[in-house]
């Protein structure tokens, strides 16, 4: 007779095969077992044909990754535990001492922040270009280039690249080019058909994605991933990412899962209610610039059009506006304490609105061509209703005229 302590340990019910429900199972493991030791010599996690290690995967992580890589149109996909690790991720695995990277000025801060604070230690060079001026892109392109960083649009300024004549170029001097596509989210356009119907396709190599964002949409989750459809490329990255470490947890991964199924629904809210906003904002006297790429004189917009295919294309939940000179920091900060709706926070996709004023001298090499001078605020548009936002940003204003 076994000792209970052993029985609750190792206990002989196994439930009926076969349950099915809305929500696919959480598994969690650390251990997996094997059914032996050939299986254990011969099991390959790398093909996901078989588990090895909680760390190399899981059906939970097998079945979110092969989700994403439908939304954005790869073919193989890693989970990381942040859309920066995803962006760190890359570099680690494609770039040595001696090499470049070229980052768009307009890049999402903390990628440019990882190349001067800790690639540059491990001899890694990094310079930005103008994301508005493929020949600047073109120049910069030199034989230690090793990888592009892409993003369209731009995180806070909202500028969008001609993206297709980017990764054209990228192509032509055979270097490789990773796309941010968090703000497109798979939904916009996609990453690996640019011009759709094109032979052979205009693609990125890989496409990174901060899932904390829309994938999440809660504000309560941090994830990214790192979508290809190279294999070799994808080996190359997935080595790297193991021999880091780098996971997530399943009940991150359960959360993602569970909000997939409403991303194009909340996307498309988002993209409504942002427009609505901003079309209000354009004929508001307080704005120097209004910046969406919907709208006609924001820069970039026709790039945006053909990408993202008219003007009902999608253009995700973020606008920004750049306040007249008359209205100096102080102002400008008390309009953001004075609003209601739109909480004072960092990040976006999730429910709730949020506002963050930037400094764009510290953010820029220079002051953008493109861009007006003045105080800058980025809104990321929630899930509240579209007219409830727009009396909030109008009692805002009158608070600091
Ligand atoms: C938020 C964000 C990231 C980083 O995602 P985290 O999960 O917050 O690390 C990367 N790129 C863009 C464009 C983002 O908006």
């Amino acid at each position: 007779m076994t000792d209970l302590a052993t029985t609750l340990i190792h206990h002989p019910y196994q439930p009926p095969a076969g349950f099915s429900a809305p929500q696919p199972g959480v598994f969690k493991a650390s251990t997996v077992f094997f059914p032996n030791v050939a299986a254990m010599r011969q099991f390959d996690w790398k093909d996901k044909s078989a588990y090895t290690y909680g760390l190399h995967g899981t059906p939970t992580t097998y079945t979110l990754e092969e989700r994403l890589c439908t939304l954005e149109g790869g073919s193989q996909c890693l989970l990381v535990p942040s859309g920066l690790a995803a962006i760190a991720t890359v570099a680690l695995a494609l770039l040595k001492s001696g090499d470049e990277v070229l980052i768009p000025d307009n890049a999402y801060g903390p990628s440019k922040a990882l190349a001067e604070g800790e690639l540059l230690h491990w001899g890694i060079r990094h310079r930005y270009f103008d994301p508005m001026d493929p020949a600047d892109l073109a120049a910069k392109i030199s034989p230690r280039t090793r990888l592009v960083w892409l993003e369209a649009a731009g995180s806070v300024t909202l500028e969008f690249p001609d993206l297709c004549e980017q990764v054209r170029l990228c192509k032509s001097a055979g270097v490789c080019c990773a796309l941010d596509n968090t703000w497109g989210a798979g939904l916009a356009f996609k990453p690996f058909d640019l011009m759709p119907g094109a032979q052979p396709a205009l693609a990125v190599d890989i496409s990174i994605h901060a899932l904390t964002k829309y994938p999440s949409g809660g504000g309560d989750v941090l994830m990214g991933s790192v979508i290809t459809t190279d294999e070799r490329l994808h080996m190359r990255l997935k080595l790297c990412h193991m021999r880091l470490g780098l996971g997530v947890a399943a009940n991150d991964a359960e959360a993602v899962l569970r909000a997939l199924p409403s991303l194009p629904l909340r996307y498309r809210q988002h993209d409504e209610s942002t427009r609505a906003l901003a079309q209000w904002c354009l004929l508001r006297d307080e704005f120097a610039q209004v910046l969406h790429p919907a709208l006609p004189l924001s820069p970039g917009h026709a790039h945006w059009l053909a990408l993202c295919g008219d003007a009902s294309g999608a253009a995700a939940g973020l606008f920004s506006v750049i306040f007249k000179p008359a209205y100096g920091q102080a102002r400008v900060d008390a309009f953001c304490d004075a609003l209601q709706l739109f909480k004072i926070g960092y990040s976006w996709g999730g429910p709730i609105s949020l506002v963050m004023p930037y400094q764009l001298e510290s953010m820029r090499t220079g002051w953008p061509a493109q861009l007006q001078h003045g105080t800058l605020v980025r809104f990321s548009v929630g899930l509240e209703s579209a007219a409830d936002l727009r009396h909030d940003l109008a009692q805002a204003l009158l608070q600091c005229a």
